[in-house]
């Protein structure tokens, strides 16, 4: 099927499945098979779950490229199998990957942590700015790697300016999709070379399920593929059975959290024990501009600084109902959570400082309940002395 010209509710629903005709069932089979009779030659064929070509783990995979626009797709056993393995797909030793500071916790980790130990050098740029990233690069920079909106702090990358600069400099550009979806916003369209996901958040969002996706032209797949079957981090077909699953109701669902995250983000800026709102979709937010030319919806994601004491705020936080205080996003359900303690704890606190995760930040994923009532929850809690 051409699914470039349909909507990303059909895609969502559609895309990528892999029906038995014979049974005739209208949804894609767990196949739980490790040996395949006919399977024939390396590529091609149904061969063996670790290379990711059963047909259950196809249909994530074919979805997310259809989702996002690209040639080939795929699902991997983790968000951080594929940050991994897309970086180290296109930079090895003695090659260098310029960053922005303002990356997930675990990404700036794997980034500290292991490239140096694989020869791989780097440069942290504390910009989301084209111009400055370009300024790091050297004539050993081969990846330039960015997030848009930033966790948690919800800043706007312009991706074109970016693509375009990697493009000029002869880079593979890489971005972590996570917080915007391939719904709100097509990276590969502005001229992205690869587009990943913690699919473990809204692809999935069921907050049940930890896996990752990424999607790409197919000769970059077939780089970031060889990476994943040889570290052994492709998706078993449960996993996958569960994501395809998931990103069904894709489209349905993000529609929902934007509107609810903009609804939260007006209350919240509105409100007197607010310092401080990050959310795209605000038009004072400084990302806004850029945010309105790239995005088709803001997401579902917003931070903000309230202005008491640290222990107040752990206080207004655990006295929520609605909102559950707890790590990772993009689920049905909304939380909230303080990155200093959780996705970016691994920092030390002058590293967080320096990319604006303060003590009292607070970062909150809007689920799909009703705003009102997640307003009111808000409404009582802030009243906690
Ligand atoms: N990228 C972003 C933006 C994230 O928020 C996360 C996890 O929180 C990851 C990547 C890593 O994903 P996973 O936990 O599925 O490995």
């Amino acid at each position: 099927m051409e699914w470039k010209n349909m909507g990303s509710g059909t895609i969502s629903v559609r895309a990528g499945e892999v029906l038995d005709k014979n049974v005739g069932g209208v949804t894609t089979p767990i196949h739980t098979a490790t040996a395949y009779m006919k399977s024939e030659g390396l590529e091609g064929g149904y061969r063996y779950p670790r290379y990711g070509n059963i047909p259950t783990q196809t249909a994530p995979g074919d979805k997310i490229a259809a989702l996002e626009g690209a040639e080939a797709g795929l699902a991997a056993a983790s968000g951080m199998a594929v940050v991994s393995a897309s970086i180290l797909a296109f930079a090895g030793a003695g090659d260098h990957v310029v960053f922005q500071d303002y990356l997930y916790g675990g990404t700036h980790h794997f980034i500290t942590a292991e490239l140096s130990r694989l020869g791989v050098d780097f440069t942290l740029v504390g910009s989301v700015e084209a111009a400055d990233l370009e300024a790091a690069v050297t004539d050993k920079t081969t990846v330039v790697y960015v997030e848009s909106p930033t966790n948690p702090d919800l800043r706007v990358v312009d991706l074109e300016a970016t693509a375009d600069m990697a493009k000029r400099r002869g880079l593979v550009s890489i971005i972590d999709n996570t917080f915007a979806t391939p719904i709100n916003q097509k990276p590969l369209e502005l001229g992205f070379d690869v587009s990943l996901h913690s699919a473990t958040k809204y692809l999935n969002g069921h907050s049940d399920l930890n896996c990752g996706a990424v999607a790409a032209g197919e000769e970059h797949i077939r780089r970031i593929r060889e990476r994943t079957v040889n570290f052994g981090t492709t998706l078993n077909v449960y996993d996958c059975f569960l994501l395809e699953r998931g990103m069904k109701t894709l489209a349905l669902r993000v529609a929902r959290h934007n509107e609810n995250a903009m609804a939260l983000a007006r209350f919240l800026a509105d409100h007197p024990l607010t310092a401080k709102v990050n959310y795209p979709g605000l038009p004072d937010d400084p990302g806004h501009e850029i945010a309105k030319r790239q995005m088709s919806g803001f997401g579902g994601m917003l931070s903000f600084e309230l202005d008491c004491s640290p222990d107040r705020a752990e206080r207004i936080l655990a006295g929520l109902e609605l909102f559950q205080e707890a790590v990772s996003l993009g689920g049905v359900e909304s939380l909230t959570c303080f990155p200093a303690k959780t996705s970016h704890a691994k920092m030390t606190r002058e590293e967080r400082l320096r990319i604006g995760v303060g003590d009292t930040l607070i970062r909150m994923s809007a689920g799909v309940e009703d705003a009102d009532d997640l307003i009111r929850d808000l409404e009582r809690g802030f009243e906690t002395p």
